[in-house]
This record gives structure tokens, sequence and C-alpha cells, in this order.
């Protein structure tokens, strides 16, 4: 589902030139979860905000659902990241003055969703992710966890294709990770979504079905998970481990 052939990202500063990417091809099938790893500054955001229409390649193709993102305007990038993908960031990017139900509505008004059926919808999402309880809370009156799980509600309640996420769990705990990791893992299964992952974390990056390593800007490696975590089973088995004891 995404293609990608001799990428290139350069930014200027002044006299120097910063190879942010330099030559990265790839290919992600549909219904994969991938992580991308690397140390910080090895181009990972840079990666992941051309995959996503966020930024123009210097050089290179990009090919989604068989489009090619390269050589979209700005406009028709608008229309490709409405229709085709979700993006979760880190610092959640909620909407202050508006509370969580008005926050995960607002994108499906943008597919001409009428008013009453965002909400009933946006409703839906926000108890899959388990915040039934927090629909009218602003963003100030939750918890780092809480509000990534509403920037999750936001992006899948616009069952993307494809779902971009830069250190999703950058700021939460580890249990919080786990919690927002395995809702994030099934609601992808489910709805058969292409799930692209940026992260440092090695240990997260084992529950990805291909881990990809970028260092400089380069691909050093794609390894593949043969024995794929299932963080449900995971979750019970230690769960009973703790009963036992
Ligand atoms: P981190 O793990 O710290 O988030 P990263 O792997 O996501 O790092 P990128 O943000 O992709 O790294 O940055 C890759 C390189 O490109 C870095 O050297 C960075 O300084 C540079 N860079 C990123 N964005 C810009 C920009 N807008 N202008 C100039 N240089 C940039
Ligand atoms: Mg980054």
């Amino acid at each position: 589902v995404i293609q990608v052939k001799d990428l290139y990202k350069v930014y200027r500063m002044g006299e120097e030139k910063v190879y942010a990417l330099n030559g990265v091809s790839f290919e992600i099938h549909r219904g994969e979860f991938c992580a991308i790893t690397g140390p910080s500054g090895s181009g990972k955001s840079t990666l992941l905000n051309m995959l996503a229409g966020l930024e123009h390649p210097t050089k290179g193709e990009i090919v989604i659902a068989g489009k090619h993102i390269e050589k979209l305007n700005e406009k028709q990038l608008v229309t490709f990241r409405r229709e085709r993908v979700g993006f979760i960031f880190q610092s959640y990017n909620l909407i202050g003055t508006m509370d969580a139900v008005e926050n995960v509505a607002l994108p499906l008004s943008f597919r001409g969703m009428p008013r009453a059926a965002r909400i009933k919808w946006a409703k839906q999402y926000l108890k899959l992710v388990g915040l039934e309880k927090f629909m009218t809370h602003m963003p100030n009156q939750m918890s780092g966890g809480q509000q990534q799980r509403v920037g999750i509600a936001r992006a899948l309640a616009m069952n993307p294709q494809i779902i971009f996420a830069d250190e999703p769990t950058g700021n939460l705990d580890s249990k919080t990770t786990m919690e927002v990791l395995k809702l994030m893992q099934k609601v992808v299964r489910e709805q058969k979504q292409t799930l692209v992952m940026v992260t440092h974390d090695n240990n997260l990056a084992t529950y990805a079905d291909r881990i990809f390593k970028i260092i400089d800007g380069k691909i050093v490696s794609i390894e593949e998970n043969h024995h794929e975590v299932d963080l449900v089973q995971l979750e019970e088995s230690m769960q009973a481990a703790a009963e036992a004891q």
C-alpha cells in the first residue's frame, strides 16, 4: 500500500545542507504494522511527515494506494490527508478550547458529516478508547494519557486506510503506554488498517510486524518479527502469573 523509492530530503541551513533522508527505499503492505526506530535526528519524523503528505521530498517517489504523493499540489495533498491518512502526534495537538467530543468530531466535518452524526460517531470512538467519563472534559482537565487517547480516537474515527504515529506514547508511563499500544494494535487489526509508528523504544518496536532502523537518513536494517507478540494474550498471562503469586 506504500512504496518509497530513492527518497531524499535536504534541508538548507544557511550555507550548510542537512541530509535528513539520504536515499531511502522500501515497501509497506496493506494491514502491516511497521515500526521505525533510530537515534534522535536520524530522520524518522522527516520520513513519516513525507509519507503523510505533510512535507515535500527533495527527490524520490512516494506511492500510496497507487497515487504519487510527491506530485500532488498543496490542495491535492489536503484532500489526500483527509481521505486516506490519520496522524497521531506525540504532542496530541488537541484544540484547547474544545472538549473531547468536539476534538474528535472536528475532522469529520471535513467529510461533510452532519453535526448530530459527528457527535454520535465521536462518542463511540471515545468509548472505544475508554474515555466514556471524559467526553465533556477540556484538554487541560485530562491527564497526558487521556489526551493521548483523545488524539488516537480522533485519528481512528476517520477510519483512514493508513495511520501514521510519531512517538504516540512518548509522554506516557509504561502502564499507559502498554494500554495505548494494545488499543491501537486491536483497532487497526479489526479495521484492517496499516499502521506506521515511529518510536525510539525498542520494546515497543517488538510489537510490530516489521522494524525499520534508520541511521543518518538511511535505512540500515529491516527486521521481521516472526513470533508476533499478541498484547492481549501477553497481558492475560501476566495477570495470571500475578494472581498465582
Ligand atoms: P527525534 O528522535 O529526535 O524526533 P528524528 O529521527 O525524528 O529525531 P528528524 O526530526 O527527522 O529526526 O530530523 C532529521 C534531521 O533533519 C535532523 O538533523 C534535524 O535537525 C533536521 N531537520 C528536521 N527538520 C528540519 C527543518 N525544518 N529544517 C532544518 N533541519 C531540519
Ligand atoms: Mg522525531
